[in-house]
Parts: structure tokens; sequence; C-alpha cells
């Protein structure tokens, strides 16, 4: 697949096939990430990059759209069937592009978002100060309850009576828990707000039924497609009908200009993916898998925010064991596994050194693999983390994590096609 690469571009060609030995030969463990099918790596890498289709199916400012309408047309109708939702966008280029879009389709410039802080598991375009939703929106965040570590239900209620959000928003990028989204809902109710979710995180665990649809309680939903739901990068709105040419508007023309159509026929395959029944068992391996890691590392001493999980993910403080989560990190990928430091609730560390780390089940799930690596993998993390200095182990576990990855693979056929 990379024949013409090398012959244009050795260096381009070099580092591809260097990432591909790096993501064949590791654990990938970030909670955000996720490997994908053949059939979306081909849709993605597809002669689509060429083509112009401003607008939307039926409707373009532009000719020849006669087959990228087909594609873009099944796209929406599967994630509207997946989802059960009215109407669906599937133009956003990223997750960010879709909040902000959202955002923009039921709110206006210095409006209230009230959202679940960056420090207890929400994303930064919920309202972080560093990004668009935190200067162009008025922000009120609540958080984690200091002592389960779950979504404070009562402090997002009484927020919200007390500053009337226009958007009232619920999801994360670092909660290991289900959310309820019924309080949400009944809150918005009370005070004539937007109910809006991200569910970028656990979008695949709801497609499987695994996870709470927030689609039938939402007015408007966006999502990520790379990561649980295993598609392209790239993001993607469902909303009511009531909503439909609002979201739609602000999208296009709105935001963005040319759809990237190769983006969405890799999207169009992974919503097919995710119709089938493989799918649903594959989100059943990856939360099965996260439960039995998160149990491991639980018995070996590590402290688990929130005491486990009930999704893909699981965030580890790290400081019991006198580390911070940038130490953790570089120690665990000295040892070939990647996973990102992370803050935990009420950190005391900055950002940049925090004090736990995230990891995630998606990706080595889609590997194949199952409790009895995750209980080896458990083991591994824990002997790395309680012993951050030791380069013989670290050697040690590297030359192991590669035996485990040798034994699932993933991209083997591409490190012998794409060799040089
Ligand atoms: N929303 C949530 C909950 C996320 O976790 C992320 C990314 O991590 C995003 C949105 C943003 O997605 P993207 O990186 O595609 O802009």
């Amino acid at each position: 697949m990379l024949k013409h690469v090398w012959e244009t571009d050795p260096e381009v060609a070099q580092a591809i096939y260097d990432e591909t030995e790096r993501q064949e030969h590791t654990l990938e463990m970030i909670a955000s990430e996720n490997m994908v099918s053949e059939a979306v790596l081909e849709a993605q890498g597809s002669i689509l990059t060429n083509k112009y289709a401003e607008g939307y199916p039926g409707r373009r400012y532009y000719g020849g759209c006669e087959n990228v309408d087909v594609i873009e047309n099944l796209a929406r109708q599967r994630a509207c069937a997946i989802f059960g939702a009215d109407h669906a966008n599937v133009q956003p280029h990223s997750g960010s592009q879709a909040n902000m879009a959202a955002y923009y389709s039921v709110a206006k410039h210095g409006d209230t978002i009230l959202g679940l802080s960056l420090a207890h598991g929400g994303h930064l375009t919920h309202g972080h100060k560093v990004n668009f939703s935190g200067s162009h929106f008025n922000v009120i965040q609540y958080g984690l309850d200091r002592e389960t570590e779950r979504i404070d239900y009562e402090e997002m209620r009484r927020l919200a009576l007390e500053y009337k959000p226009r958007v009232l928003l619920a999801g994360s990028s670092a909660y290991p828990r289900e959310i309820d989204f019924a309080p949400f809902r009944a809150v918005a109710d009370e005070i004539g707000a937007i109910f809006m979710v991200d569910m970028a995180h656990f979008a695949g665990l709801v497609a499987a039924g695994l996870h709470q649809n927030p689609v039938p309680l939402a007015d408007i939903v966006t999502t990520t497609t790379h990561k649980t739901l295993r598609g392209p990068r790239g993001g993607m709105i469902l909303c009511k009908e009531s909503l439909a040419k609002a979201v739609d508007k602000i999208v296009f023309p709105g935001y963005q200009g040319g759809p990237l159509e190769h983006v969405i026929a890799a999207k169009a395959v992974a919503l097919k993916e995710a119709q089938q029944d493989s799918f649903k068992e594959y989100q059943r391996h990856i939360v099965e898998n996260a439960r039995a890691l998160a149990k491991v590392l639980a018995d070996g001493g590590a402290r688990l925010i929130s005491g486990g999980t009930d999704t893909h993910l699981i965030l580890v403080d790290v400081t019991p064991l006198g580390l911070t989560g940038r130490d953790a990190e570089n120690a665990l990928h000295n040892a070939g596994i990647t996973v990102n430091k992370n803050a935990i609730p009420y950190d005391t560390n900055p950002p940049a050194v925090a004090s736990g780390i995230r990891m995630g089940t998606p990706a080595l799930t889609s590997r194949g693999m199952g409790v009895k690596e995750m209980e080896k993998i458990g083991g591994w993390i824990l002997d790395i983390l309680k012993a951050p200095q030791d380069e013989q182990l670290a050697k040690k576990v590297l030359g192991a994590v590669k035996e485990m990855c040798l034994e699932f693979p993933k991209y083997a056929s591409h490190l012998e096609s794409d060799k040089k």
C-alpha cells in the first residue's frame, strides 16, 4: 500500500512504516483510540478525497456528486438507524467541530453553558477557558462528588437552577462510569434548557446497547466516530427533526466548507460494521476486558477513580505509588504500554504533570485480546508502576509485550506489503 509513497516521499513512507510497527508491536491502551478495519482504511484512502461536494445529498453546490450522494446518504441512514435519531449530520471533520456546530445550532455567542469540567473528566470543548467553548460562552461547570467520584447530579441541578444555562451538557472524556441521562433531561425541562450529550467516548457501547442511549432523551447528540465506534477520525451530530435544519446550516455553510467524502465513506463503512452482531460481541468484550483489567489493578493495590469502571475506560490515581501521571506514562511507555497521563478529580498537580493515568481496552479488544491477556497486562502495569526506574524490568516487559502482540496480529500484513 505504501509503494508510491516510498517512491515519492521516502521520509513520510518510513514514518508511516515505523508507526505501523509501533501500533502492531506495542499495547495501545489510550482510551480514545482504536484499530480500524481494513475496509475502513480502504474507504478512507480512496479516490473520494478528490471530490468537492459542498452542500448535502441532492442539494450540492458542485456537479458530479451522484456517487458521493449515495455514500453520504448511507452514512446518515445508518447513523439514524443505529442510534434511533431523526436526523444525522455526518460532515463534522472532528468531535470538536461537531461540538462547535451543535452549540451554535441551539445557542448564540455569550449564552450560558453548563458542562462537566475538564478537571473532573469533561472535554476541552465542554467549556474550558483555553478552548473556543470557554471564550465564546459563559461557562459554568459541575464536577464529581468528592467521596464517590461519580457525577454530582445534585450539584448539576443546583447550578442549573441558579445559572439557567441555555445548554445543559452531559458527556465526558475521562469518566469511567455510565452516565444517567434522565436527571439531565428533567433539569433541562425544569429550566427550559437544551439538553445536549457528547457521547464521543462511549458511542460504540451505546450502539451495542451496553450504555444508556442519550438520543431519545437529548435534543442534540454529538460524537466522534473514531473511539469505541471504531471508524475514521471524525465527528457526527444526531438530533431531533426540529433541529435538523439549524444543524445542517451551521455545519455548512456555517463552519465548514467541502465535506471530506473519503472520511464520510469510511464512516459509512464503520457504521455498517456497527450494525453487525459481531460488533455487539466486540463491545461486550471491551467492557468485560476493562472490568478484568480494573480488578487486577485494584487487587494489586492501585487506586481506581470511582472504584472501578462500567465502560471501556479506567482512571488510576498513581499518587499512592509515589508517582505522578507523567512519570507513570513515561515508565509504561518504556515497557511498550501506551497510556496517557490524566487529571484526577480534585487533582493538586498541574495538567501537564497530573496525578493519574487513563487507560482503555477498545484497541486491545480489536486485536482479539481477552480477559486472560488483560490479567497479564494488569500484572505488568503494576510491576512497572511499583518499580518505574527498573530498566531491566522495563526491557523484560517490553519483550513480553511484543510476544503477546505477535500472538494477536492486526496490521501484520501491512508490515509485509508496506516494506520499502
Ligand atoms: N468530545 C469528547 C468527549 C472527546 O473525548 C473528544 C476527544 O477526545 C472530543 C469531543 C474531540 O474530538 P476531536 O479530537 O475529534 O476533535
